[in-house]
């Protein structure tokens, strides 16, 4: 008893001089600022290009102050930032509209451009920021861009782009220490604003009543940024309806109606420029079914429709933890969208090739490889084939999960264990070599 806690004291004095120790390594390095990197993405199916838009110093930086290199692997893309001493100080993954982009028809004949924002904690010396793309053939990164960035350029603006006011819906901790959620008004006018305040805590709930953000709800900031748009409700091209919004939402992306996107990354950074976010969620007020979530880039879906709140945590697992698509039936864009020769980043798809890295630790050893699509085995971690908007060589781990179906309520044990993970980085407690 005694030993145990004197090993729990110790444990305890050794966690916290490692947090001391990466408290330091962040003040050493950043100050509690943000700084948006504005980019623009421009290419076609074959080949793209970075160009550099701007940068603007913002007031508060939200992430995490320990948890300073992302372990994950995830994303098409990762940005990474080094001293001039080459010493990796900060990365995060990413994924985009316009990666997905890439992926459709279109891309094949057309080269276009996209507005993408980055941020990272301020540095306080001249840092060499880098950003990859993930080569599909080789699953390996490739370089697309670097520049150096000094913190004294008087070219880093320091304007506030828009003066919306910005709820506190809910309120946990430093926001270094918690999740921050901003929900982005999208299609409220100033006149509606009462009735965002009331989505925006609507959708809270929404959340919360779901595994594992109900036991986490303590690990959670809300922010709710009052976007005021000129007009209500969003873009619906194919039905000849155009609005002018605060962050240009629109149905008709890739020319699938229901696929309801904000393309312009840089603008809902910029209606966001002073909250601590780690995470956007644009809330479109309409009652047309519609949304998407993309890793590290946002969330966004409807406000009123019936499944709104099913599709919320569906949204949200992509947004926030790189969650794929485990359905393979639904009418999308992307041609091939996963190689069935590389092993997919998403935590919860498995093309079998490096299953190791997946979830085989959760698989009990008498549960068939791939696992049949029955009944008995709807409670089984398993490999199911089917996910990734493909039927075959592709497989998920459960027969139904949040990814998969507005059906059933709850995550995966994959898809939870991932949604936790994340949680824990953005909250500084994921055990992670810095
Ligand atoms: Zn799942």
């Amino acid at each position: 008893m005694t030993f145990n806690f004197q090993l729990s004291i110790f444990a305890a004095l050794w966690l916290l001089l490692g947090q001391g120790v990466f408290a330091q390594t962040f003040h050493t390095h950043f100050d509690t600022t943000r700084l948006r990197v504005d980019l623009i993405f421009a290419g076609n199916a074959e080949q793209q290009s970075v160009y550099f838009a701007g940068l603007h110093k913002e007031p508060q930086w939200g992430g995490s102050q320990t948890n300073l290199i992302e372990p994950f692997d995830y994303g098409e893309y990762c940005y990474k930032v080094f001293s001039t001493e080459n010493q990796l100080l900060f990365s995060r993954g990413f994924s985009s509209l316009f990666y997905e982009w890439r992926t459709t028809e279109e891309a094949q004949n057309l080269s276009r451009a996209h507005p993408f924002s980055l941020v990272l904690p301020m540095p306080k010396q001249e840092v060499r920021l880098e950003i990859y793309e993930r080569v599909k053939k080789t699953n390996e990164w490739r370089r697309l861009f670097t520049t150096g960035i000094h913190p004294s350029d008087r070219q880093i603006k320091q304007d506030a782009p828009a003066n919306f006011a910005v709820n506190t819906l809910l309120h946990h901790g430093h926001p270094s220490q918690k999740v921050d959620v901003a929900f982005l008004a999208e299609g409220y006018t100033a006149g509606e604003m009462e009735k965002f305040r009331a989505d925006a805590a609507r959708f809270m709930d929404y959340l919360f009543a779901v595994e594992p953000f109900a036991t986490h709800r303590s690990d959670f900031n809300i922010w709710a940024v009052e976007a005021v748009s000129e007009e209500s409700g969003p873009d619906i091209p194919h039905e000849g309806i155009w609005k002018n919004t605060a962050a240009d939402a629109s149905f008709y992306t890739f020319r699938i109606d229901r696929y309801l996107t904000a393309p312009n990354h840089t603008r809902l950074c910029e209606l966001a420029w002073n909250t601590p976010y780690d995470i956007l969620y644009v809330l479109v007020n309409t009652a047309k079914y519609g949304g998407g979530g993309v890793y590290n880039f946002y969330g966004l879906s409807m406000s009123d429709h019936p499944l709104a709140k099913d599709v919320f945590p569906h949204e949200f697992g992509h947004a926030f933890a790189g969650l794929g698509d485990e359905y393979y039936t639904s009418e999308v864009a992307y041609l091939d969208f996963y190689d069935l020769e590389i092993e997919p980043w998403e935590p919860n798809l498995t093309t079998l090739v490096d299953f190791d890295k997946k979830w085989r630790g959760l698989l009990d050893k008498d549960t068939p490889i791939p696992t049949p699509d029955t009944a008995g085995y709807a409670y089984t971690v398993g490999v199911f084939e089917g996910g990734g908007y493909t039927g075959k060589g592709v497989y998920r781990p459960a027969l139904d999960c949040r990814m998969k179906s507005n059906a059933t309520k709850s995550f995966c044990p994959v898809c939870h264990h991932a949604l936790e993970k994340m949680i824990e980085m953005y909250c500084g407690k994921l055990k992670i070599e810095n």
